[in-house]
Parts: C-alpha cells; structure tokens; sequence
C-alpha cells in the first residue's frame, strides 16, 4: 500500500449571508435562480463518515486513521434536518436524496425518513423521497426504510468482479453483500433500484460490459457516471474520464441501444434503452456535456451549510440559524436569497478562467 499522504484543506469555508428580498417568499410559489433554474430537488448528507474508502472519494490517503469527522454535536439533528426540508418543499423542492458519506451510518436513519415522508409540498403531495448507498447495510435495513416511507434507492457499485471492487473501495467489502443489498431492495419494494458505476479509465472501465450484461433484464437500471474532479484530494485526471459516449459505443456493439427522450426538466441522466426490450439503462456525462442549465439541485451539508453547486467552494450556514431564534419565515428568506442570487455552473465552465480549484470533498456535501 502506498505510503502518500494526501493533505486534506478545510474548505468549508461559510459563505456571508446574501442580499436578501424585501419580502418573504410566498408559499408555494417556486424559486428561481439568475439563469432561471428553479429549485426543485435537496439532496441531504446526513454523516460525513463512510465505511468505504473509494479511491475517487475518500482515499485512504487522505481519510485515514486520524482524519477528524464531525462530532456528533456539529451534526445537524433530525427535527433541524426536517425543518429545513418542509421549508424548501413549501418552496418548490419536490425530490429529496439522502445521501453522505454512507447514509446507512447515521443512526436511526429510518426515523428521519419517517419524518421527511410525512411532509407535503403545497398542492398535498408527499415529497420523491430516495437515498444513495455503497448498499453494503441495505439487505439488513431495506424492509425498515421502506416501510418508514422511502420510496427508492440508488446503489453504487463500480465492478462485478471481486478483485477489482475491493480495489476502488478499498475497505475490503466484497460484491456480494452489495448484490445482496439491492436484491433486498427490490423485494422491499424501493424499486426499480438504480445502480450507479463511477467508471474511471484504466481502473474499472473493463467491468462496464459485465455489469451491463449481468443487469439487462434485471429491471434495476444501471447507470454510468463520469469520473469528476469533487472535492482535491482524488488526484482527479482528464486522462481517467471515460466519456459516456465511448461507454455507450461499447455497450451498442454488443447490445443495440436507442435513445429513451427524458422526461423532465433537471433530469441529470441521459437513458437508454436495449433494442430487444431487455430493459433501460443511463449515463451521466458532468464532465464531457455539462447540465449546468438544467440543474435544480440544492445540497445540506452534514453541519448544516446550504451549497448550490457540488463544486462550490463555501455554503450558507443554515445551523446557526437553526440553532438561533430564526422564524420559518427568516428561513424561507433566506433560502429565497441564496437561491435567487445563485450563478453556478461550474461544469460549463470547467477549467476556463473564473473556475475554482477550491472543492469541498464529495462525502462532506453529499453526491
Ligand atoms: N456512500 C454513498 C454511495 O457511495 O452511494 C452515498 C454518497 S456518494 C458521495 C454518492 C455518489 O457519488 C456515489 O454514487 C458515488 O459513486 C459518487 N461519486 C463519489 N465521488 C465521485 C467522483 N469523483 N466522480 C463521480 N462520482 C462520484
Ligand atoms: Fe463512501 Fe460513497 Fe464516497 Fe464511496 S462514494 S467513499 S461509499 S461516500
Ligand atoms: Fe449543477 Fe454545479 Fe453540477 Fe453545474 S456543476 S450541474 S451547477 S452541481
């Protein structure tokens, strides 16, 4: 094992409160950013801490032994977690991911999920409600997490074969059990499950057809990402993307492809079809076709710092409100402020002048 040591910056820089509107948002009435974007889908890192160490997230290098995740105290709690989401969804958030770190971690999870299923957007509907996983816990939690209301589930894996699993998350978690998990999910009713591969050239992109062929059929949907520069401690290199384009060629020559149109706005995936009916599968091209214009995402930090961008380099923080005597309608102004006065594109912009170098990690603010 490699005895580098990555240095690992506190980017967690917090951002001054922006300019904000004279009035509070009106409920219901949704929330644009300055290109236009509305605020559609939260995604919320409820721990910092994982039981994996992917090589493109956390390496071991940079997470190890003494690396100092959150104490307990810094995490925001359920209730200010749940608050935080009935606010946005009372401003246009529909969809709403956990994610991490390993959100299986965060002890009673599934309370949260009970709490966050019982919100309601404005016109009574309840909120899209998934999780993302490394899936390695899912087959002892999944009948719990659905039955507290989690509608779905998206699973990574990186590889079908053994060896080269425990390569990229060298924590010596083995295929199997994550196979396992997302049969689990599947019986539990968080179907279909996605499953995502982080496909990085030269490390894993050989497991691309066995993952493809093991799946078709299955009714999961697997989906391929690129590999992206979050965060700076994965030694991130243009030369390890493999573009969606080259992954869908390789797929195609074996099993005909056709283009599935997408079906709403913000929809990061671009689908596909197999010719013979045999099921759908994705990619997801941040790096080589950006989807700055279309993207309503907003992240919750583990500590409460509200980023607009998986490639900011500060966020907003939203706890010391929380903790403080902020009214709901303090919260959806300032919401309203951070969202309305929101630039982002980082992935159209990549490496131009006015990009930054300064990343938060991924696992910190959550996939
Ligand atoms: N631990 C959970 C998991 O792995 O599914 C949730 C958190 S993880 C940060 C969320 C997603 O981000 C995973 O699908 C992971 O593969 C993806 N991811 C992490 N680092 C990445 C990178 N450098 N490029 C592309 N995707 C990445
Ligand atoms: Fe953990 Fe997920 Fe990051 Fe892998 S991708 S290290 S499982 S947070
Ligand atoms: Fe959205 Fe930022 Fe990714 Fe662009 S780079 S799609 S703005 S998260």
């Amino acid at each position: 094992m490699s005895s580098k040591v990555i240095p690992l910056m506190d980017r967690r820089q917090t951002l001054a409160i922006p300019a904000l509107p004279p009035q509070a948002p009106v409920r219901g009435a949704a929330l644009h950013d300055s290109r236009g974007r509305p605020l559609r889908d939260l995604r919320i890192s409820v721990t910092d801490r994982c039981n994996f160490r992917c090589v493109y997230c956390m390496p071991r290098e940079a997470f190890g032994k003494d690396h100092a995740f959150l104490p307990h105290h810094a995490l925001l709690s359920f209730e200010e977690i749940t608050r935080v989401a009935r606010i946005a969804a009372d401003h246009g958030v529909e969809k709403i991911r956990l994610t991490g770190g390993e959100p299986l971690l965060r002890k009673n999870i599934e309370v949260l999920i009970g709490m966050l299923a019982g919100l309601r957007r404005p016109d009574g509907q309840p909120l899209d409600l998934t999780l993302t996983t490394n899936g390695s816990l899912l087959a002892r939690k999944a009948v719990a997490l659905k039955a507290a209301g989690l509608r779905r589930v998206t699973v990574s894996l990186d590889a079908l074969d053994d060896a080269c699993f425990r390569r990229m998350n060298d924590a010596d978690h083995s295929v199997a059990d994550v196979l396992a998990g997302i049969e689990a999910a599947q019986a539990a009713g968080l179907a279909p499950v996605k499953i995502n591969m982080v496909v990085k050239r030269g490390t894993n992109d050989d497991q691309i057809l066995p993952l493809a062929r093991f799946f078709r059929g299955s009714g999961h949907i697997l989906r391929f990402i690129e590999y992206m520069d979050v965060g700076s401690t994965n030694g991130w290199r243009m030369d390890e993307v493999l573009p969606s384009a080259t992954v869908i060629a390789r797929i195609h020559a074996e099993m005909p492809l056709v283009a599935v149109p997408s079906s709403h706005q913000g929809e990061v995936a671009q689908r596909w079809r197999y010719a013979d009916g045999s099921g759908e599968i994705g990619v997801i091209s941040s790096v080589t076709q950006a989807f700055c214009g279309s993207c309503t995402r907003a992240r919750l930090s583990t500590e409460g710092k509200l980023y607009t961008c998986l490639f900011a380099s500060a966020g907003h923080d939203l706890r010391a409100l929380l903790r403080g005597d902020a009214s709901d309608e303090r919260l959806a102004t300032m919401l309203a402020g951070i969202w309305q006065g929101r630039t982002d594109r980082y992935s159209e912009i990549r490496g131009a002048a006015g990009s930054t170098d300064e990343r938060i990690e991924m696992s910190y603010i959550g996939g």
